[in-house]
């Protein structure tokens, strides 16, 4: 439930801010960026100035999301910031380079759904048991009164299908499905998000998607699955780290397999590890013992050490749980 004492003091804040920044988090992802782009969108709407803040490159697939060019990495031009809104991010360092902005700004409004979440805001509207931020958010904008429409409203529901494997997660409920009824009444076109976000992959994708998934190592009788992506896959299939989306899904998606594991070789020992499991192994907590975190189904953290070492490490540490 989102705390009424706390829309009523983000409402009261955000009347009496003009100047407001909403940050990206990392690899940002749609939930972040269909989140961000959404409530910024709306304060436009509400006379405000608002300043998008990039953390990092953003990836093809939601380059047709409308206001994505907005997005700027941080310049001097951030001297003041009245309010600063975090979304979907669990702790500062999810922030990246722009983690300075948190001690720069008047007020920090942190909004997200992972149970990793430190409260790092000033305002914290933390909520795991929500399918997604977008979600949280799409409830709060509707409880403030505030400015919807169809681009707003597109963009939460990208927020929402992304997060939650097109609706199939354990996050997603009856008001979930409610929710998005509520967002086709704002006349969003369902059909040309999903084929936007779904069915637009490239060709050299695929090749990567085939070199990684061929290289698929099981252990304890196939209830862990590992694929690697090294740089070398990247380089011979002319793609960049971020065409490994839905890498991870689709081994998770094995019958026998309880964790799926995807290592990306970002240097010589640093390691993107993506953790999904299904029922038995915590994700968050396994993410945890290499400083990263997220959802009990999904997680991530870099790791600084070589790929090989990486995997048997994590391998270790699931089969504490199996
Ligand atoms: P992915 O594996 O797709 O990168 O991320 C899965 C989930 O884990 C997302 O909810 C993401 O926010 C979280 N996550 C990924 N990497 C990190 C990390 O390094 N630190 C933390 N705290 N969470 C992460
Ligand atoms: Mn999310």
């Amino acid at each position: 439930m989102i705390r009424k004492n706390d829309l009523d003091i983000l409402k009261s804040d955000m009347e009496a801010s003009e100047r407001i920044a909403i940050v990206s988090h990392k690899s940002p992802d749609g939930d972040n960026l269909g989140s961000l782009l959404a409530i910024g969108l709306s304060l436009e709407k509400m006379g405000k100035s608002v300043m998008f803040v990039k953390a990092d490159m953003i990836p093809e697939d939601y380059l047709f999301l409308p206001g994505i060019e907005r997005l700027k990495p941080v310049d001097g031009n951030m001297e003041r910031i009245d309010l600063l809104f975090a979304l979907d991010s669990s702790d500062p360092d999810r922030l990246g380079e722009n983690k300075f902005l948190i001690d720069k700004s008047n007020k920090v409004v942190n909004i997200d759904h992972h149970v990793s979440n430190t409260e790092f805001g000033d305002i914290n509207i933390v909520l795991p048991e929500f399918s997604s931020t977008g979600e949280i958010l799409f409830e709060l904008m509707l409880q403030m009164d505030m400015p919807i429409d169809r681009e707003i409203a597109s963009l939460i529901y990208v927020a929402i299908s992304t997060d939650t494997g097109r609706f199939t997660y354990q996050g997603v409920t009856g008001r979930t499905h409610e929710n998005i009824a509520k967002l086709y009444g704002y006349g969003i076109d369902a059909y040309e998000l999903n084929t936007n976000l779904y069915q637009r992959r490239s060709l050299n994708r695929t090749k990567l998607f085939i070199k990684a998934i061929s290289g698929m190592e099981l252990y304890n009788d196939g209830r862990i699955g590992v694929v690697r992506v090294t740089r070398s896959m990247i380089d011979e299939t002319g793609t960049s780290m971020d065409d490994t989306e839905g890498i991870v899904e689709f081994v998770r998606d094995t019958d026998s397999i309880e964790a799926a594991c995807l290592l990306k070789e970002i240097d010589e020992e640093v390691v993107k590890l993506s953790l999904r499991t299904k029922n038995i192994v915590d994700a968050n907590k396994v993410c945890s013992s290499f400083n990263g975190g997220g959802h009990s189904r999904a997680s991530g953290a870099t790791v600084e050490d070589t790929i090989e070492n990486v995997e048997m490490r994590l391998v270790g540490e699931i089969k504490k749980y199996l």
